[in-house]
């Protein structure tokens, strides 16, 4: 339960109140203003100023409370993102839930996170007080953020403009959360980024690497690593073989999709 609530209008003091016990960042509240155990106070991160999208050179980057409706909503959003988005959260829930709120509570099902990671996001998390290692900020990759969670405010989230972007999946119903989705990000020096969701607690990156026998030999092993990284992923929704196959078929999709593209 919310005990109590600040609204700071500076970075500093949003990261002075949150190096106090119990206190969590509050970004669209979609997720923490649900009935919860424990009581902590919140501190609203509306006031700073955290909402904008730039260009960066090669890079987007995004303030961490702009909104998944916002972010759809970006000329430079790439389409096959808008795709993931959509069907991460109905418009009303995209209206207020923020980008980093979306990533802090995302599960293996999240397409929203699953496309992330295959753009290989850079989450900056700033520490205020509570310098980590002697540094104010930190970067942190999507796997390495939900691993070990640093303390701090994410403040940016960092995604490249010089990709392609592919993203597919399969559910019980059109915008249904996916049972299995897959992401691919290539480019154009030869990098190929798998991303597969679906099932468990966080998405999976299923490869990461340069093929250097062209898309042929790219797509053989985009399908090899998506069956190896769901040959166990069975649960409620779906036996692990089913979504081994399917991840393989939609991982060659996506690279086919890429193909086009280019
Ligand atoms: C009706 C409804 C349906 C929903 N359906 C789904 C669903 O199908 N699947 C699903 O996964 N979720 C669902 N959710 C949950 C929710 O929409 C998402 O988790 C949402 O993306 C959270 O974003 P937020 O900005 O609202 O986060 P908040 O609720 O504000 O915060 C969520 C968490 O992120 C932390 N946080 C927020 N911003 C920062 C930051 N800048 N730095 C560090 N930590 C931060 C908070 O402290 C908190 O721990 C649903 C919610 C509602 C109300």
């Amino acid at each position: 339960m919310i005990t109590n609530y600040f609204r700071p209008e500076t970075l500093e003091a949003a990261l002075a109140l949150l190096a106090q016990p119990d206190t969590r960042p509050l970004g669209g509240g979609t997720w923490l203003n649900q009935p919860q155990q424990e009581d902590f106070a919140v501190v609203d991160l509306q006031a700073l100023g955290l909402n904008q999208i730039h260009k960066a050179g090669n890079n987007l980057e995004i303030d961490a409370c702009v909104t998944l409706q916002q972010l759809i909503e970006s000329a430079d959003c790439p389409a096959a993102l808008t795709q993931a988005i959509k069907l991460e959260s109905a418009l009303n829930i995209r209206n207020a839930a923020t980008v980093a709120g979306a990533l802090v509570t995302c599960d293996g099902r999240s397409p929203f996170a699953t496309a992330m990671l295959a753009l290989d996001v850079h989450l900056t998390v700033e520490h205020g007080p509570q310098v980590k290692d002697g540094q104010s900020s930190t970067v942190h990759g999507l796997v390495e953020y939900l691993t070990v969670p640093p303390k701090g405010l994410i403040t940016k989230l960092t995604i490249p403009l010089n990709t392609r972007l592919a993203f597919e999946s399969v559910a019980r119903s059109p915008m249904d959360r996916p049972i299995v989705c897959a992401a691919v990000a290539q480019w154009s020096a030869g990098r190929t980024r798998l991303a597969l969701g679906g099932y468990g607690q966080s998405p999976l990156l299923a490869m990461d690497g340069v093929e250097p026998g062209g898309i042929d030999a790219a797509i053989n092993s985009a399908q090899a690593a998506a069956k190896n990284a769901f040959h166990e992923a069975g649960d409620e929704w779906a036996s692990a073989e089913y979504r081994a196959d399917v991840a393989a078929t939609l991982a060659k999709r996506c690279l086919e999709a890429n193909r086009q593209e280019g």
